[in-house]
């Protein structure tokens, strides 16, 4: 089925977010993952995608043949497009629509800074929004695209970013999620900006529980994301006693989340990790 009817149906619920692992104990924990969690069902599920072509599609594909095995969700493969040629993204899509997918997240992505292969001069599909009219004119997928609440790191200001996601949205996306963000008033903002501009398409907010305040620091970094000092200077404090570093962490995130229903916001889409702990604790408390 495809998100964009689930969202018209579903005014509530959540989805969730996975990698493809790459070891026998990262499978392990992808499927005691999906196990865990399909007590909420889920609107639906997303797995991510490298960037350079083939390997990190190979393992998404792997990854996305899994759920569809275990679980009766729907399932949307990432797909970046940065040094990939036409030819092989079509290739890619008509092995989807061979598996019954009828959904896509459709990205940019980064160069890969695990070594992978990739050759920045293939520059067929330069920003996503190429991506967007490839995918809408090869038809039948429903689309999904990134949008940053503080801005994309790339971008000078925000108003440059929101036409930059007009224009994803102008091409063809169905829905959007966003990057993750502690400070729901970044997001809130958002959404009034684009309402401004007549954007109309549901805007997932996109939620990473914060666990490991290291490791969270790791990713906000690279992707723009500010944590709240008091929050970061309370984990901090707290980083000698794990247990309770991740316990403040997850009351925030919950304190977060209830914020989000309380301004009416009832779909929610969760950075899983392939950790079930930590979104189960922060489901349960707000469910
Ligand atoms: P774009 O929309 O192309 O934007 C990239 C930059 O280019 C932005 O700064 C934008 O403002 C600018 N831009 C866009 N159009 C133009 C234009 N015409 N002229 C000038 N500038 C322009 N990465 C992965 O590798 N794999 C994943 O699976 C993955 N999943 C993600 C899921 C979510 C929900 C999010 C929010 C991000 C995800 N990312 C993933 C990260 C994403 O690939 C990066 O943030 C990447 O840098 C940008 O991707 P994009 O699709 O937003 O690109």
């Amino acid at each position: 089925m495809k998100i964009s009817e689930i969202l018209k149906k579903r005014n509530e619920g959540v989805s969730f977010e996975y990698f493809p692992p790459r070891t026998e104990q990262g499978k392990k924990s992808f499927l005691e993952t999906i196990e865990a969690l399909k007590v909420y069902n889920p609107l639906y599920v997303s797995m991510t995608c490298g960037a350079g072509g083939s390997g990190a599609w190979d393992r998404t594909e792997g990854a996305v043949d899994l759920l569809l095995e275990k679980t009766k969700w729907v399932v949307m493969p990432h797909v970046t497009c940065m040094g990939i040629r036409r030819e092989e993204v079509k290739g890619l899509l008509d092995r989807y629509q061979e598996k019954g997918i009828e959904n896509l997240m459709v990205l940019r992505g980064d160069p890969p800074r695990d070594g992978t292969p990739f050759d920045p001069s293939i520059r067929e599909f330069r920003y996503a929004v190429d991506l967007v009219s490839f995918v809408k004119e090869y038809g039948h997928f429903c689309m999904g695209v990134a949008v940053y609440p503080e801005g994309h790191l790339e971008t000078g200001s925000l108003k440059e970013d929101l036409e930059h996601a007009k224009a994803k949205i102008d091409r063809g996306a169905d829905f959007a999620i966003t990057q993750m963000f502690f400070d729901n008033t970044y997001y809130y903002r958002m959404l009034d900006r684009m309402k401004k501009e007549g954007i109309t398409i549901p805007v997932l907010p996109g939620i990473l529980p914060l666990a490991d305040v290291a490791k969270v620091k790791q990713f906000a970094s690279i992707c723009r994301a500010t944590i709240p000092k008091e929050i970061e200077e309370k984990m901090e404090r707290l980083k000698a006693n794990p247990a309770e570093m991740e316990k403040a962490g997850l009351d925030f995130t919950i304190r977060q989340c209830r914020d989000l229903l309380k301004n009416g916001i009832r779909r929610v889409h969760f950075y899983t990790l392939n950790k079930f702990q930590v979104t189960k604790t922060v489901l349960d408390a707000i469910l």
